[in-house]
């Protein structure tokens, strides 16, 4: 495999351990899709994490603005499927820390940890293992940018885009691989609801 893993080594690792699936799912939003994708699946193996969490790293380290703050560079994940790829990114680049966002129940906002306080200034590279929606970067961006934090990228292992996933430009973004998965509003309009395929209920 090569230092940077391509798209195809990167797919290939997702199906071999389970993590990238191809049917006909139904996520917790309505939406249905023909792929449904759970990384932490991979992550399950240290050699795998490590993989794809150095590669990530190589991306961003190529970066010539983060690459000058990255001693003083936290990790900051917005959910608990991050936290692998986070602390794999943090390890390979020598940055000063790592931390983690997270939610009391699904209706209350992100937060940080009591006692957790953000510096002013503090740079900051929002990591997830998936950006598919962007809901949760888009809520840490706003938690950590309330602190007086600044956002200096975003990296994630796959990026799965919707019709709703925001743009985060100018920030830099990066990924390992680009998964094109089909999506479909609701039952309604989708097309392996037509042709009567089985459907399973994601709940995660
Ligand atoms: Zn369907």
């Amino acid at each position: 495999m090569h230092i940077v893993p391509t798209q195809e080594d990167v797919v290939a690792l997702l199906e071999q351990t389970g993590a990238l699936r191809h049917g006909h799912f139904e996520y917790k939003n309505g939406l249905h899709a023909n792929e449904y994708l759970q990384v932490p699946l991979a992550m399950r193996y240290y050699q795998h994490a490590k993989t794809l969490s150095v590669g990530l790293s190589r991306l961003v380290r190529a970066n010539p603005e983060i690459r000058a703050v990255i001693p003083e560079l936290s990790i900051v994940a917005p959910a608990t499927g991050g936290l692998p790829v986070a602390y794999g990114v943090c390890e390979a680049l020598r940055a000063h820390q790592v931390y983690w966002a997270e939610r009391e129940n699904e209706n209350e906002p992100l937060r940080f940890r009591q006692y957790l306080k953000q510096v002013v200034d503090e740079r900051v590279l929002l990591v997830d293992d998936i950006l598919r929606t962007g809901t949760n970067l888009t809520q840490l961006k706003k938690l950590v940018e309330s602190n007086g934090a600044r956002v200096v990228g975003l990296a994630v292992v796959v990026y799965q885009p919707t019709p709703q996933t925001p743009d985060f430009s100018p920030l830099p973004f990066f990924y390992l691989a680009k998964l094109d998965g089909i999506y479909y509003q609701d039952a309604a309009t989708c097309d392996l609801c037509q042709r009567g395929e089985a459907l399973e209920r994601i709940w995660v």
